[in-house]
């Protein structure tokens, strides 16, 4: 930590030295940056002395909230007894070991195995070649194509990315990479209310582009659909009651995997330990990290299904792939301690039957604000649709698609952290929030929301 160097020296320095990801780097100013210094529970601290809400725990992951000593003290541990070991050729060591049982019994009951990686798009560049791999090692090589969804997020590295159906990431360093299809996303406020369906119907009409692409490319030559079970970064896109269920008679119909992208909607986010559980979906596949140490290290994985495990287990058979740090005993660490306090506070439950309740119900009402024409929320995180469509917004910011971010920074201002996509504002806070916090948090919203209209 440097100590005696000025909040703005940091930000010049940050400015010479530091590509940031995600960033515009030619228009973000030195002073615009914010040095985020300190964080305890819901709170950060900037070194301009300000205190702000962190609405997003930090990019969705911190769920038991920011400064758990009971985390750091697993982790120093850990790292005073073994800082490191591989997991590769015949070595493993006990905090996988702790990590990999948890993570089994959290895990639906067909699965119990874990590969680990270093994030989420390291865990879904591994599911990328641990479905083909599958498919190959079951004689059926030609099975190669993995279906995914528009506005969907899954990573950035080059498998991540155009499993991802992020145009403007596609539209950088030559992706996607072949043999992946995107179909429609399940988004209702912003493409399927100008369809003429009622919500219901186009929540079918979306589970079924799934079937027709199985149908174009042909069953015998898919692998896989991979989704978020709410697509995040793309908006919190909550899809209708009916899109679920339709996607899983396809699926059961049909001998194609089903990888749910738990980055995000794991760990309890929806209220459920997993998103597929909150919508009664059996996946073979579970990409994992974020929740999975509040991110208070950096750490992901894959939950593998029986099936696929037993074809793995082969004699013969090596899966080449794996990370240095795939099992790191500092990482394993972190997560052993935070499931620990996931499940004594339980956290997952008070995202379903108390907190989260609460807080629904305070986001719903921001729908009365008339900048808003939409307020959804599943378990601990939504999107207010800040309404583009109205005359009146568009000449206030001059153009569409800019109102997420004005917003965006008015929110910071008034000293909460929420983020923007297109002309929404995203909201994921820690799931220790408490009721007071959540009354601060809405009216830090709702004071935005005026400031910007
Ligand atoms: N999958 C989902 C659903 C995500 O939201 C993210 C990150 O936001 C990722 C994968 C990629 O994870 P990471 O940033 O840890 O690589």
């Amino acid at each position: 930590m440097r100590v005696n160097v000025s909040s703005h020296d940091l930000k010049v320095s940050d400015h010479k030295h530091h590509l940031h990801p995600f960033t515009e780097h030619g228009a973000l100013g030195i002073d615009e940056r914010r040095v985020i210094s300190r964080a305890d529970g819901v709170w950060l601290w900037d070194t301009d002395g300000n205190r702000i809400m962190d609405g997003m725990a930090g990019l969705w992951c911190v769920n038991v909230g920011h400064g758990r000593q009971e985390i750091v003290e697993a982790v120093r541990a850990q790292m005073s007894e073994l800082s490191y070991y591989n997991t590769f050729f015949k070595t493993t060591h006990p905090p996988v070991i702790e990590l990999s049982q948890m993570l089994s019994d959290l895990a639906p009951e067909h699965i119990n195995m874990v590969f680990y990686a270093g994030s989420g798009s390291e865990a879904n560049d591994t599911i990328l070649r641990l479905v083909r791999s599958y498919w190959a090692l079951k004689g059926q090589p030609g099975k190669n194509v993995v279906i995914s969804r528009k506005n969907a997020y899954h990573g950035s590295t080059m498998a991540g990315a155009s499993l991802g159906g992020m145009g403007a990431m596609h539209s950088q360093g030559g992706l996607p990479i072949p043999d992946i299809h995107h179909i429609d996303q399940p988004y209702w406020f912003g493409e399927g209310m100008m369809t003429g369906m009622s919500e219901d119907e186009f929540g079918l009409w979306a589970a079924r582009e799934l079937e027709r692409a199985i149908e174009e490319i042909g069953e015998e030559n898919v692998a896989a659909f991979i989704a978020e079970p709410i697509q995040g970064a793309g908006g919190v896109i909550v899809p209708p009651a009916t899109y679920w269920p339709e996607v899983k008679r396809i699926l059961e119909a049909r001998d194609i995997l089903f990888v749910s992208d738990e980055v995000i909607c794991g760990f309890g986010r929806t209220g459920e330990w997993f998103g597929s559980g909150y919508y009664d979906m059996k996946p073979d596949l579970m990409a994992i990290a974020k929740g999975l140490t509040s991110g208070y290290l950096p750490m992901g994985g894959v939950l593998v299904s029986d099936e696929i495990a037993e074809v793995l287990h082969n004699e013969g058979v090596e899966f080449f792939h794996g990370y240095t740090y795939s099992g790191h005993p500092a990482c394993c660490a972190a997560a052993i301690a935070n499931l620990t306090i996931i499940k004594r506070e339980g956290l997952v439950e008070r995202v379903r039957d108390q907190i989260g309740p609460y807080f629904q119900e305070r986001w719903k009402a921001l729908e009365d604000h008339p900048m808003v024409g939409q307020a959804r929320m599943v378990g601990m995180f939504g999107a207010l649709e800040l309404v583009p469509d109205e005359n009146d917004l568009k000449k206030r910011f001059d153009n569409v698609g800019k109102v997420g971010t004005i917003t965006r920074d008015h929110s910071f201002a008034n000293g909460l952290v929420m983020r923007a996509v297109r002309d929404s504002l995203i909201i994921s806070p820690p799931l220790s929030i408490t009721e007071e916090e959540i009354d601060v948090l809405i009216a830090s919203a709702r004071k935005t929301l005026d400031a910007a209209w």
